[in-house]
């Protein structure tokens, strides 16, 4: 048997979610079997555990987009019992059992192995946040961004706190945006230069504003995402990560075809293989444990549907590792 936790509707079609234990044969198909330790909390998690609609495609199911653990049994030979293994997206805990689980079973294609010198705790302090912002980053550097001001928004959130240390450590000008002003001690702690509130981004009064950011990462979507669109540099990219605050774009083509602004989507989900394996490597370089340790905490299993209420309402800062044995 294995412990998880389960979201299952009841009989008066309430979703709940509880703390279950599983057969092994209730595994779902998969070559590779891993003893899951750590597995995180994601925006997308904190709204499966709540039960709102859209991420869990069907029930009962094991939330959880990411975990780490070691390989028990690969069916397919790619993997040795005892290898440190990484898995993000590909729709593990929305549409195939996640993370949340001491558990998991995967096809082996979804894996990625831990780089050198790293282990589970650091693989899910990172998690897909960590991974998303670096997808970011990469992708900004890939448009050309190599200094200047670099925006980041919902700054306090797992990706936005990421995103402002990687930027910080590879030299550029963090000015990091927040809901939450009382955290700018932390945010300057991580490497931000300057530090904005949420309101103080300009609301989308005109197609294009003056121009400031060289490059955006944008986890909030909505009218922040306008407002950075319309004041980003000629030539400059933003990297559209998330929704937090709205999933609406009301805006013009202007910065785009008067400044050559780019609008690059990131998708952490289906990140082709190679990719993932270099933005992992990258990580393992530019996001070290120690530089972890202030934006991480470590949470039980047991304690998922109250952290869930906290990510929905913003209350969590930076990452939060969930160790799947307590
Ligand atoms: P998170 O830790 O909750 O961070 C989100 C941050 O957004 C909050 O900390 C808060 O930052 C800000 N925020 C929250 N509510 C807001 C509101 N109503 N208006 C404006 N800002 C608000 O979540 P996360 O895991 O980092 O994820 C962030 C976003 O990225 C989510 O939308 C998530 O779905 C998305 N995401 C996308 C991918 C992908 O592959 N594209 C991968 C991971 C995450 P402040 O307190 O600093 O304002």
């Amino acid at each position: 048997t294995f412990q998880a936790l389960r979201v299952f509707k009841d009989a008066q079609g309430t979703v709940q979610a509880e703390r279950q234990t599983l057969p092994v044969a209730d595994l779902p198909q998969g070559e590779v079997t891993v003893q899951v330790t750590h597995s995180s909390l994601n925006y997308k998690d904190g709204m499966a555990v709540a039960g709102r609609p859209g991420i869990l495609r069907r029930y009962p199911m094991t939330p959880g987009i990411d975990f780490a653990g070691t390989v028990l049994q690969d069916e397919s030979g790619t993997y040795s019992p005892g290898e440190t293994v990484i898995v993000t997206g590909w729709g593990v805990g929305e549409r195939h059992d996640g993370g949340y689980a001491t558990l998991a079973r995967v096809p082996a294609r979804w894996i990625v192995r831990a780089p050198e010198g790293t282990d589970a705790f650091w693989a899910m302090s990172v998690g897909t946040a960590g991974f998303t912002a670096m997808l970011a980053v990469m992708a900004l550097e890939d448009q050309g961004l190599k200094a200047g001001e670099v925006l980041v928004t919902g700054a306090a959130g797992g990706v936005g706190s990421t995103a402002v240390a990687l930027l910080a450590r590879a030299g550029y000008e963090v000015t990091a945006s927040t809901g939450r002003l009382e955290e700018a001690d932390y945010l300057t702690g991580l490497g931000a230069r300057h530090i904005i509130g949420r309101e103080e981004m300009p609301a989308l009064k005109r197609p294009m504003e003056g121009e400031r950011w060289s490059g955006v990462v944008d986890t909030v979507g909505g009218a922040t995402l306008a407002g950075a669109y319309a004041s980003t540099r000629t030539h400059g990219s933003v990297a559209v990560c998330g929704l937090a605050g709205g999933a609406e774009l009301n805006t013009t083509v202007y910065p785009m075809i008067l400044r050559g602004v780019n609008l690059l989507g990131i998708d952490s989900v289906t990140c082709p293989t190679e990719r993932r394996e270099s933005a992992w490597a990258r990580l393992a370089h530019e996001l070290p444990a120690a530089t972890l340790a202030p934006m991480t905490q470590e949470r039980g299993l047991s304690e998922l549907p109250a952290l869930a209420q906290e990510i929905l309402a913003g209350r969590v800062r930076g990452r939060t590792v969930i160790d799947v044995t307590r």
